[in-house]
């Protein structure tokens, strides 16, 4: 089964749950879903499915039916919705699926119900003006005698707990839940768990901190989930003066012993993510250095034991990565897909 590829993503399936349960613990007695939209940002969406569906977690989120197709069957008692809705060319494939769609414009809500108006989300734009009705519309009769299970509204700004925009979106939000019958209201997402149980409502939607990002100063509790292992395909002794890579940009001033990796931005792994990054080889820390290629990374091993074949660990710290790179935490693990082997632990 295995493709025996040169480069593998290490998870933590145990750190995972571990999230999963402390965000559902901040969620008070909201339940506590999952966003595993983007192939559970990265990490593989059905291992991260059944892995939290084994500690409890009943309800997920993807953005397209392509992805919900990808998951396959979903684990027993799980209930799976597509965020983004049905445009015209979705209605074969959701009116197939067991998944749920979350209506967003009144044109989708006009589609669903000449399908026949099954079960359906609804996504309410409190403020953020991204997808969604306007509160008006939802408080009109468009939405009158829908089967809504989940009415939901999703918060712009929700990572910085004291913008204005949160209250507002939370003040908002309120009405909507004495004027719309729904079964269940969904506010947060992980940032939003983090501002406490008056965003909670009855089900939380995380997606980054379960997957170890960071969604504020408060949860230093969330443990990484994903590291990169990349094997050596080559070492080299570098002689003084010398330069490594592309751009000749790293120079070493004694003799030094680099490595090769099989890692490039091609994976994922983008250029600003390397300065002030290391690899761990036999217990070792070895910076990364010289420019990153599009397969291919140097790392020094001089202070290391390292050959050719062996495996080294690039943890991925993606508070600390987000800051030194400018890109944020999601778009570090989403960009690592498909040429990584995953292997959950
Ligand atoms: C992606 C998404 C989430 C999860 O957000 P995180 O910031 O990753 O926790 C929740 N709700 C909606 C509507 C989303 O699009």
């Amino acid at each position: 089964m295995t493709a025996d590829l040169p480069l593998r993503l290490i998870l933590d399936g145990a750190a995972l749950v571990a999230n999963w349960r402390w965000l559902a613990a901040r969620s008070g007695a909201a339940a506590c879903g999952a966003a595993i939209k983007a192939n559970g940002y990265g990490l593989g969406a059905r291992a991260v499915a059944a892995r939290l569906a084994g500690a409890g977690c009943r309800d997920f989120f993807v953005a397209t039916w392509s992805e919900a197709a990808a998951l396959g069957p979903l684990p027993e008692g799980a209930a799976l919705s597509v965020l983004h809705g049905v445009r015209a060319e979705d209605m074969a494939a959701a009116c197939d699926s067991p998944a749920r769609p979350v209506l967003n414009s009144v044109e989708q809500v006009r589609r669903w119900r000449e399908a026949g108006g099954g079960a359906c989300d609804v996504m309410v734009d409190t403020g953020m003006n991204r997808l969604g009705l306007s509160v008006d519309e939802a408080l009109s009769d468009v939405l009158a005698g829908l089967p809504i299970e989940t009415l939901m509204s999703h918060l712009a700004c929700a990572e910085e707990g004291d913008h204005p925009l949160n209250a507002r979106q939370l003040a908002a939000f309120r009405p909507l839940r004495e004027r719309v019958p729904a079964r269940r209201y969904s506010l947060a997402n992980s940032a939003g768990v983090l501002l406490g149980e008056d965003y909670a409502f009855d089900l939380t939607r995380p997606g980054l901190a379960l997957y170890g990002g960071q969604p504020g100063p408060d949860a230093a509790a969330i443990r990484p989930v994903a590291a990169i292992a990349a094997q050596i395909l080559q070492v080299r002794t570098v002689a003084a003066g010398e330069s490594v890579g592309y751009g000749a940009c790293w120079r070493t001033l004694t003799e030094a012993r680099v490595a090769v990796l099989n890692l490039g931005y091609a994976d994922g792994y983008r250029r600003a993510l390397a300065a002030g990054s290391w690899a761990e080889a036999g217990g070792v820390r070895c910076p990364l250095i010289g420019r990153v290629s599009m397969d291919l990374i140097a790392i020094d091993v001089t202070a290391a034991t390292a050959g050719e074949g062996d495996w080294v660990t690039i943890p991925l710290d993606l508070p600390a990565l987000a800051a030194r790179s400018g890109q944020s935490q999601y778009e570090i693990l989403t960009g690592l897909q498909d040429r990584f082997e995953r292997h959950w632990r």
